[in-house]
């Protein structure tokens, strides 16, 4: 069984042929929502890839919590845990100024910061040997290490995807079996620019072994005994947001079902590609059948 255990939101985008000034209100060009958070766009592509996944989450006792919680009750069935909190639910609103392509994103994110999947849920007692727990960096970071010592109590291994990092220095990676970031984000944590080097540091630190994303360049697998590359398919990307979401959450998925990391990674980097190839960030999540007919 696969846990994943992170936020959920709605986002809220507005095109405009400029950004407002200060007191003046705008028409948008156009307006559109979409499902988000870390935490429920890398579920969603677990699931989609076969994985027996439950999905832990916290949003609010509001409209756009009952949004969030239909969508998840599509995707996984009864395998949901949904807390409701008395919060609003983690929103962003997003204006793209089509002038410049300039973003300004404002996040009310009140459900992940105060979301305690120990102490609010059974999550402890449903993580079990062999489980596989995947994290992000929205919920607190005391509250994500609590988590990870869980799962390494139950015998289940940890996969962080430390996103954002902004939290990640105090991060004790040995609880971590595998780490996966993002070349800017591996460069941050390590002042290393070559990702093979920043991977090794990052298992000097005490992770188990590190996963790079590379964007069009694929990804790197880097172990204690050294490393692996694997190439992204060559597509024309159209939006690459959310690419990084579907590759921790197929990888993740796939290992749920008993493959191996080395297996893994060729079909979460093509999913992950196929991402690219169309806008949006859960949008563009590919289908249940687009990933059962690349792993056949
Ligand atoms: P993030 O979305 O977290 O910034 P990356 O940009 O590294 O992460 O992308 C994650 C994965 O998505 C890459 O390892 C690759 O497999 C795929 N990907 C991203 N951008 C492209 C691209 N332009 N062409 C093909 N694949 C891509």
């Amino acid at each position: 069984m696969l846990h994943v255990v992170g936020n959920a939101c709605l986002d809220t985008t507005f095109r405009l042929a400029r950004h407002p000034r200060a007191g003046e209100t705008l028409n948008a060009e156009s307006a559109s929502r979409d499902y988000g958070g870390k935490g429920l766009n890398q579920a969603v592509a677990a699931v989609r890839s076969g994985a027996e996944t439950m999905f832990w989450t916290a949003v609010g006792v509001d409209a756009a919590g009952d949004d969030i919680a239909a969508l998840i009750e599509i995707e996984f069935a009864d395998l949901a845990s949904i807390t409701r909190l008395p919060h609003a639910t983690d929103q962003s609103a997003i204006l793209v100024s089509v002038e410049d392509g300039d973003n300004r994103i404002v996040t009310a994110a009140a459900c992940a910061e105060t979301y305690d999947p120990l102490v609010m849920t059974d999550l402890a007692t449903r993580l079990r040997p062999g489980d596989i727990l995947l994290m992000q960096g929205n919920l607190s970071t005391e509250r994500t290490i609590a988590c990870l010592e869980a799962a390494r109590r139950a015998g289940a291994r940890a996969l962080l995807n430390p996103s954002p990092i902004a939290t990640m220095a105090a991060m004790p990676l040995a609880l971590v079996d595998v780490l996966v970031l993002n070349r800017p984000e591996a460069e941050a944590l390590t002042g290393e620019s070559d990702p093979a080097r920043a991977g090794q540091e990052l298992i000097k630190r005490g992770a188990g072994s590190v996963v790079i994303t590379l964007g069009a360049a694929g990804v790197i697998h880097v172990t204690a005994a050294g490393s692996m590359s694997v190439e992204a398919s060559s597509v024309e990307a159209v939006d690459t947001s959310g690419a990084g979401d579907v590759f921790c959450g197929v990888l993740a998925g796939l290992m749920a079902q008993g493959r191996t990391i080395g297996d893994s990674l060729p079909f979460a980097a093509t999913a992950a590609s196929m991402s690219v190839q169309r806008p949006g960030t859960h949008a563009s999540c590919p289908s249940r059948t687009e990933l059962r007919e690349l792993l056949d």
